[in-house]
């Protein structure tokens, strides 16, 4: 007899096959209980304690897969294993790979594309599900007309099924995706079911192959009992489809055996749940059911609708309800949380578990791919075939297994980004280009990412190198594998893998120190099946490395729940669970949770109509899938028994909208409930209210610097705490460094420039400190001779490899130096102001140094100023010696005179008080400018700003030109307005020393300000 037992999700129709079963073994009748294999484990865990305690004698709890293998034990017969995912996916690459010069369709495609590979094996799944096989395939292609597209794709999966059937064969002796098939031959020859009886519990559908077995288990024994969850076997509800086509094919197959068939149905326990979830359970998917309009029905304490931000919200809202239910009285082990996907929410949802201390079980695997050894696998294979791109180098320091500290890693990435190393450049044996880009100077901390640099650079490019240089020799795939191995034998992986796990251990992460045990031996266990199963393949490096990742992105660690009590995280499909008290769904968002159904596989829909004309019948077609979705939203929400939390997200990660799922919105339906917005956007706000309150006076303080400290200011420090003191504050107290780059920035033209009238003035200054002026028409030849020298100094790269960027600033550069060349020539040789120093030192003691600026503040702090002169002239009249300042800028420079005593613009008054400051006696101020070119209307001219001493015969030595061209535009000081300047500028400098040294850190932004601020990116209050 079949028994069909249906009822709704809680209606106790495991419960009646429970008491059937208690009193076959009291009766001493043999029995099983067939169950789903995700459900076996809870099976075996919860019913035996409900059986009378003899069961073991009489009773079985069973699934498919054990079932072949016990029928294949007592009669005899192949008992393989099933074939894993990633060993299915290398054979089928493998297939593709070989008949691709034979397929008509997916011939281009097929070779070397993971893609291909994966759909396949979805489509050859879906299809042996059907009981389709490739003979059917290749006689309906026979039928078809030879213009349909669809004879082709369907000749191309008739020969893939027969190569990957063969290839499976050989390497297996039969397929192991076959063993319900043969199980099926076995129970058609022997009556293993003979005089019992079999109750199958939890299934929504069976595969073609399944119900094979199913008629022979009908034929054999006493009794075939099935619970369907489903309200009606005639239920019109859209989720319940699935289940009443599988009782219909049952009934079907009870009818041409002769079989009697009795219906029962259930009724859902109303009283073991409250209104609100009865409510849900009957009416989510009931379109038609009245809503009716009454505001005190909502279960607003039972059931919620929570609507976050994003998936991190979500997790966050997730944890915290979690715990709030735990505060309530719930054991972690009474509350699940179920997404539709959940590999979606790895690294989200178990991240915050983990920060907030809540234990949990994910009941997905964990996936090989997301460990560094893979990653470490694959970017070193990557690297050898794409011959060293920076991002698999980098991927491949990141992994934390290349022998490469992470603070060596940190800087060796700031290092090949500056300098934009990539390709064979890795392969350098030593570099020596400088980490601050473009310029001559190296301060320490270049000095110390350059050893970094080098250091990471020879650890991890010498083992790379003799793995391209042997996996690149071999062809055969066991020769590349023992290549492979050697180098992760270098680097010693084992042990660093064994220290990991330890260390991990030690700090009680049972569950990541078990899996990282374990797998080193997974990977050998890889490479070996590999070698096992393409003994003869011959492949390239590429194609070795796709076939490495389809077996690694295949393959899971399993993991089992390290804690009884803890909360079960899963996907909507496959989860199990059971005494759930409080269920939360996350994700319920359009097109997520209930999943939108589309065309996902080699044949669409259309084409599965069509092939249903030539007896090819599919049960995977899109209203079967539609209704699954449903079910499976159903299914999740009706495990709760006390509380049910509803989920969605607003925004995508990169800000796009989503909109709530039908589920979600159901449910908000029905119960005229209030979606509630999670509260850690107020915490959140309320926080960031509560610090924008206390900013105010942070900001202002941070900590103030004792009473006679000493304080080295610049006057680019001075004047970046005048645009805004708190970038001063995180450029010089903090030390944040702007990235570098070797790409041409605003900075570099003007250490070109500076290098090149430097070098160039100094090779026309004789011994005797008098000028010899080259002729107009030398200075192009002897500027290029100087830039040769600057460019072997800061960019030792072969011209030929030199970035397009690069080269053209150089280009762009070398003509403005040779425009300003010409100018101060024309300038120097008229004038009878002579250099006599060269980017001097304010405070170095070798002989082109000038003595130390300081200034003393009222608390006895001292402030010593430094800075470089680019130039210093110098005019003797009578006893006194006129000095000239000289400043280079590559861009337009004004000097204000305002902007002294506001410290905005000390430069030029600083400059000429600390050479005046080294003799006061003899040196008196003679003039001192900016030299810039600007650039007007798409002209660049030359010009000068500053100041000139108001004093006929000095202003003549410095310009004597008719209509004073070298002079005209600067501004006329007496000898007691510079010394005003002077002191203005010493009170601006005492007062920012006096703001910093109390600790002032206030942001004052700006378009000034923020245009060239290192830390703009991470500013709130940035002006961008
Ligand atoms: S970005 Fe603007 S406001 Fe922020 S620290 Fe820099 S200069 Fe100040």
């Amino acid at each position: 007899m079949l028994k069909l037992i249906c009822g709704p999700s809680g209606s106790g129709k495991t419960d009646l096959l429970l008491k059937q079963i208690s009193s076959d073994i009291q009766n001493g009748i043999r029995c099983f209980l067939l169950v789903p294999e995700q459900q076996a484990y809870i099976s075996e865990r919860d019913i035996p304690q409900k059986l009378p305690p003899n069961a073991g004698l009489y009773f079985e709890i069973v699934h498919f897969s054990g079932l072949a293998e016990d029928v294949f034990r007592k009669y005899g017969g192949v008992t393989n294993a099933s074939i894993s995912h990633g060993i299915r996916s290398l054979l089928m690459w493998d297939t593709l790979r070989s008949t691709a010069p034979l397929l008509k369709q997916y011939g281009k495609s097929a070779k070397n594309d993971g893609t291909m590979t994966s759909l396949m094996l979805n489509t050859f799944s879906e299809l042996h599900a059907n009981g389709i096989t490739g003979e059917r395939l290749e006689e309906v292609a026979e039928l078809l007309p030879l213009e349909s597209p669809l004879k082709n794709k369907l000749y191309d999966l008739a020969l893939i099924d027969a190569t990957y059937r063969q290839k499976t064969e050989e390497a297996f002796g039969s397929d192991p995706e076959d063993r319900l098939l043969r199980m099926a031959q076995k129970l058609q020859e022997h009556d293993y079911f003979e005089n019992s009886r079999v109750y199958i519990d939890s299934f929504t559908s069976f595969t073609a192959r399944e119900f094979d077995v199913l008629q022979c288990i009908m034929e054999q024994a006493d009794l075939v009992a099935v619970s369907l969850c489903a309200d009606d076997l005639y239920s019109s509800l859209p989720h319940f489809e699935t289940v009443k086509e599988t009782a219909n094919r049952l009934k079907k197959i009870a009818d041409q055996i002769g079989l009697r068939v009795e219906k029962t149905k259930l009724f859902p326990k109303s009283a073991e749940k409250n209104d609100s979830l009865n409510l849900i359970e009957r009416d989510l998917w009931r379109f038609d059911a009245p809503i009716v309009p009454d505001s005190n029905r909502g279960g607003r304490d039972t059931v919620k609708l929570i609507k976050c931000r994003n998936v991190y919200e979500e997790a966050e809202a997730v944890v915290l309800n979690v715990l709030d239910l735990v505060q309530q009285g719930y054991r972690y082990g009474e509350i699940a949380v179920v997404a539709r996907d959940i590999e979606g929410y790895r690294g989200i949802l178990d991240a915050a578990m983990e920060r907030y201390g809540v234990p949990y079980f994910l009941s997905a695997r964990t996936d090989f791919s997301s460990k560094p050894l893979f990653r470490l696998v694959l970017s070193a294979l990557r690297a050898v075939y794409k011959h060293y791109p920076a991002q698999e180098v980098l991927s491949l320091l990141k992994t934390g297994l290349a022998g490469v500290s992470l603070q060596d890693c940190s800087l060796f990435e700031e290092y090949c980004e500056t300098w934009h190393i990539s390709g064979s450049r890795f392969l350098d044996t030593a570099w020596s280009m400088n980490p601050d880009g473009l310029t001559t100077e190296k301060s320490e901390r270049a000095m110390e990412i350059l050893e970094a640099a080098n250091r990471a650079r020879s650890v991890v490019m010498e083992p790379l190198r003799l793995l391209s240089d042997e996996i690149n020799a071999s062809r055969s795939v066991c020769s590349k594998c023992e290549a492979l191995y050697r180098y992760l034998t270098r680097l010693q992986i084992s042990e660093q893998l064994s220290n990991r796990a330890e260390t991990e251990l030690k700090a009680g992460r049972r569950r990541e120190a078990s899996e990282t045990v374990r797998l080193y031996s997974l990977l050998c266990e890889i490479l070996a099946q590999i070698c096992r199963l393409l003994p003869d393949a011959e492949m390239s490096t590429e194609e070795f490395t796709t076939a490495i990742s389809l077996l690694f992105g295949s393959t899971d660690i399993g993991s089992v729940p390290n804690t009884h009590d803890c909360v079960t995280v899963g996907s909507a499909s496959t989860m199990r669970v059971e005494k759930i008290r409080a269920m939360l769904l996350v994700g319920l968002c359009e097109g997520e949770f209930p999943r939108a159904i589309s065309d996902d596989g080699i044949l669409t829909e259309k084409e599965k109509e069509l092939l249903e004309g030539y007896d090819l019948s599919f049960a995977s077609r899109e209203s079967v899938r539609y209704s699954e979705e449903l079910f499976y939203v159903y299914r999740a929400v009706t495990k709760a028994t006390e509380r049910l939390y509803l989920c969605t997200v607003t925004n995508e990660i990169d800000g796009s909208a989503r909109s709530a799922s039908l589920a979600y919105n159901r449910v908000k339906l029905l119960l005229g409930l209030e979606e509630e917005a999670f509260q850690l956007r107020q915490i959140r706000s309320a926080l960031s209210a509560a610090e924008s309150k206390e900013g105010a006076e942070t900001e202002t303080s941070a900590i103030p610097m004792p009473a006679g400290s000493t304080l080295r200011l610049s006057q680019s420090k001075i004047q970046a705490f005048v645009l805004c003191p708190y970038r001063y504050y995180s450029s010089y107290r903090l030390q944040l460094r702007e990235k570098k780059d070797s790409a041409p920035s605003y900075a570099d033209d003007g250490n070109f420039l500076h290098y090149v009238f430097e070098k160039f003035l100094l090779q026309a200054l004789c011994e005797d400190g008098t000028l010899s002026l080259p002729d107009m028409s030398e200075i192009e030849t002897i500027a290029d001779s100087v830039i040769k020298g600057y460019l072997s100094a800061v960019c030792p790269i072969d011209p030929g490899e030199m970035d397009g960027k690069l080269l053209h600033l150089y280009t762009r550069l070398r003509k403005l130096a040779i425009l300003i060349l010409h100018d101060m020539i024309a300038e120097l040789s008229q004038s009878l102001f002579v250099p006599n120093g060269f980017e001097r030192v304010i405070g170095a003691s070798d002989p082109n140094g000038l003595p130390s600026v300081s200034l003393s503040l009222r608390d006895g702090s001292v402030v010593i100023l430094n800075g470089k002169i680019d130039r210093v002239d110098l005019f003797q009249s009578n006893e006194r010696i006129y000095v000239r300042v000289v400043d280079y800028k590559s861009g337009e420079h004004r000097f204000k005179l305002e902007d002294v005593a506001s410290g905005m613009d000390i430069q030029l008054i600083l400059y000429l008080f600390a050479v005046l400051s080294s003799n006061p006696h003899k040196l008196a101020a003679g003039a001192a400018h900016f030299l810039y070119a600007d650039q007007e209307n798409g002209k660049t001219s030359i010009k000068r700003s500053g100041i000139v001493l108001e004093d006929e015969s000095v202003k003549q030595a410095l310009d004597s030109t008719p209509n004073k061209e070298f002079t005209k535009k600067l501004l006329p000081q007496t000898e007691e307005e510079i010394k005003t300047r002077i002191e203005e500028m010493k009170s601006a400098v005492t007062s920012v020393a006096e703001r910093i040294l109390a600790g002032e850190a206030k942001k004052t932004p700006s378009e000034d300000a923020c245009r060239y601020c290192p830390v703009r990116d991470n500013c709130d209050k940035a002006v961008k």
